[in-house]
């Protein structure tokens, strides 16, 4: 999958401000990068992979990987922890200029929460074509009916994103 702005953001490179774009490019998968990490830690804990990372000001403010399983807590997806993290952290409900950096695409509960905490951009992997709820099922994230509008980047790393997931599901063994 070729990695570009979604149709429909505001768009996602323009977004930032920060950084020229080649720049941002590399940041975006050396940030990816630490979020497959997290996911392939995920694996080994017997949870789907999937990996989170917050990023504020080229810092990285949380990490988080998918969880719910071991914390008996179907809201403990790798994205809502890193967000309840990095709220903990700046001390603030609201996380402006934030992005988000996730393997896989966010579900309609983790798309919603995005929203909610003003989240600047999402930065995604692969797309879940299951549950995804900023580009495949819906587009919570960036919808004009809310009142908040993500900037999305899509398909950063997607290919390995992709395949840890397959690995995970094709074996039901870990992969990393
Ligand atoms: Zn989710």
């Amino acid at each position: 999958m070729e990695r570009q702005p979604s149709a429909g953001s505001p768009g996602g490179r323009q977004a930032c401000r920060r950084l020229p774009y080649h720049k941002l490019v590399d940041a975006d998968e050396e940030f990816m990068r630490e979020a497959l990490r997290l996911a392939c830690m995920g694996a080994s804990a017997g949870e789907v992979p999937v990996g989170a990372v917050a990023v504020g000001r080229g810092e990285i403010l949380a990490r988080a990987y998918n969880a719910p399983i071991s914390r008996n807590d179907p809201t403990a997806h790798a994205e809502i922890l890193a967000l309840r993290q990095t709220a903990e952290r700046i001390g603030n409900y609201r996380l402006e200029g934030v992005t988000l950096y996730c393997t896989l695409e966010p579900c309609a509960m983790c798309a919603g929460a995005l929203v909610a905490a003003r989240i600047e951009r999402l930065v995604f992997g692969s797309r879940d074509l299951r549950f995804g709820a900023v580009r495949s099922k819906f587009q919570l994230a960036d919808s004009e009916l809310l009142n908040h509008r993500v900037a999305i980047v899509e398909g950063v790393l997607a290919p390995e994103c992709v395949e840890l997931l397959r690995e995970f599901f094709e074996t039901k063994r870990r992969p990393c």
